[in-house]
């Protein structure tokens, strides 16, 4: 027998296993053969990471590993760390950042990382032949390899031939296939780390959208522990990407339920907040318990999912009906105010604040308070935004009479009015008073 052609290990495929498999043991001193029917090594390598590959993650666990198997995992990566793969990646001074979670990219390109595994496959005396075409696996006592006419044998086989994803790249079927042939069990296969594309009319909506990414808190429904990740998720022209949407898609199934919030840090009411002056909303929502909150803040109507037909028009007619309310036409001029049997004619620019009572609001200018029936939202739609200010829950205040100015608490501040009035500014009100304010 030709012992030229006689190793300890053959590994067939020279992608990132293939290849981190050939070195350990041709360093460990096996005389090693990989097998590679591409006309070159490691082409998943180069286009990993967007062509910096990256290479490893500093917060890799057991848990981020989806297996029949867990306790694989756990062994392999006890012994075998994001530590050790950076002790490599040092010793080639291979330059890299991290990017966020841990992730950690080649600054350069992918290709350091692919040179480093042939170099370090090199220093183990690793053969590695390209554009082999394989046509015979033989496993008996020893394993017989026939390709392109000539016989390889070893004493150990390591499929290491990759998955189905992107046949152009060298995916193929040929592992599954042969594990199979030879009586090992193969799971059902399907896609993971994928993104969503979409045949349906959601397709051109989607497509107009094209190229945003936004945060959001996607879950599947039906997975058994309601799987939910929280990160980017970019709108394509074909549907949905982006690392929540990819990470996702390991666990959905056909069939499933993807629920995405949009808002996945705040909700409505914090949205609604933001917005000065605040628009009257007609809020609907599948949970009830939010509906006191919701016409504390300016909810014309509420309305449950799966939506009432007739419920939606009265809300719409409600709405209609609503000119005035939700007329954002601003007032600079003289108001007419009535209180009981007393009436007056203020210029605008004399109110120096408005305190809200529930459905009423007080007005204070020169020596009087009446109370008008307006809530202080509705109120707050018609003043002048350079000059009005939303201070906190129950005060509008004219800017023009603040006589003193003092931070106060975590983040707020303290006004001191003409009228001596104390009125503390919450800080999310504080916040945007000193964006609008600032130079
Ligand atoms: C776009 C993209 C970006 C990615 N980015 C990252 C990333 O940044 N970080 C990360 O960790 N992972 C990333 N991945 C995943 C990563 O690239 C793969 O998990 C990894 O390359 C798989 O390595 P492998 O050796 O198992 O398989 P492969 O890389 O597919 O290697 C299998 C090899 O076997 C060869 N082969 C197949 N059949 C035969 C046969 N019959 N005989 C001989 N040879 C055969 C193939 O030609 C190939 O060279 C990315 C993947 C893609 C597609």
């Amino acid at each position: 027998m030709n012992q030229n052609n006689h190793y300890d290990v053959i590994i067939l495929g020279a992608g990132a296993a293939g290849l981190m498999c050939a070195l350990i043991a041709g360093q460990g001193g096996k005389r090693v053969l990989v097998l590679e029917k591409s006309n070159k090594p490691g082409k998943k390598i180069l286009m990993s990471g967007g062509g910096r590959c990256n290479f490893t993650n500093l917060n890799t666990s057991h848990d981020n590993f989806l297996s029949a198997n867990p306790h694989f995992c756990k062994s392999a990566l006890s012994r075998f760390t994001p530590w050790h793969f950076l002790d490599l990646v040092n010793k080639h001074h291979i330059p890299y950042h991290e990017k966020e979670l841990g992730q950690l990219f080649c600054d350069h390109s992918s290709k350091d990382i692919l040179n480093m595994l042939l170099d370090e496959c090199a220093e183990g005396g690793v053969e590695i032949k390209l554009n082999v075409t394989v046509a015979d696996v033989d496993v008996q006592q020893q394993v017989t390899i026939t390709a392109d006419g000539d016989q390889y044998i070893s004493n150990a086989l390591v499929m290491a031939t990759g998955g189905l994803s992107i046949p152009k790249m060298g995916g193929s079927g040929f592992g599954y296939e042969l594990a199979e042939q030879l009586g090992l069990n193969v799971l059902p296969r399907r896609a993971g780390l994928v993104p969503f594309v979409f045949t349906d009319q959601h397709k051109k909506l989607l497509a107009s959208l094209s190229g945003v990414s936004i945060p959001v808190a996607v879950t599947v429904k039906e997975s058994s522990n309601k799987q939910s990740f929280k990160h980017q998720m970019l709108f394509t022209h074909r549907g949905l990407s982006g690392p929540v949407m990819l990470q996702i898609s390991s666990y959905w199934q056909q069939g499933n339920h993807l629920q995405i919030d949009l808002l996945p840090d705040s909700d409505g009411f914090d949205l609604l907040n933001q917005l000065n002056p605040c628009p009257q909303v007609i809020f609907t929502t599948a949970y009830d318990e939010y509906a006191i909150k919701a016409f504390e803040q300016n909810a014309l109507d509420y309305l449950l999912k799966p939506i009432n037909e007739k419920r939606f028009n009265q809300a719409l007619e409600k709405a209609l009906q609503q000119p005035q309310s939700v007329n954002n036409s601003i007032i600079d001029h003289k108001i007419f105010v009535k209180d009981n049997d007393q009436c007056w004619l203020v210029d605008i620019q004399k109110i120096r604040y408005f305190v809200s009572h529930g459905n009423y609001t007080q007005l204070f200018f020169d020596e009087h308070h009446p109370m008008v029936y307006r809530s202080l939202n509705q109120i707050e739609q018609r003043l002048p935004v350079n000059q009005f200010f939303r201070v906190n829950r129950s005060h509008i205040i004219n800017i023009n009479f603040v006589k003193h100015i003092e931070a106060y608490g975590q983040s707020g501040l303290l006004l001191t009015m003409d009228d001596d009035t104390e009125i503390d500014v919450s800080r999310r009100h504080a916040s945007h008073l000193k964006q609008a304010l600032s130079l």
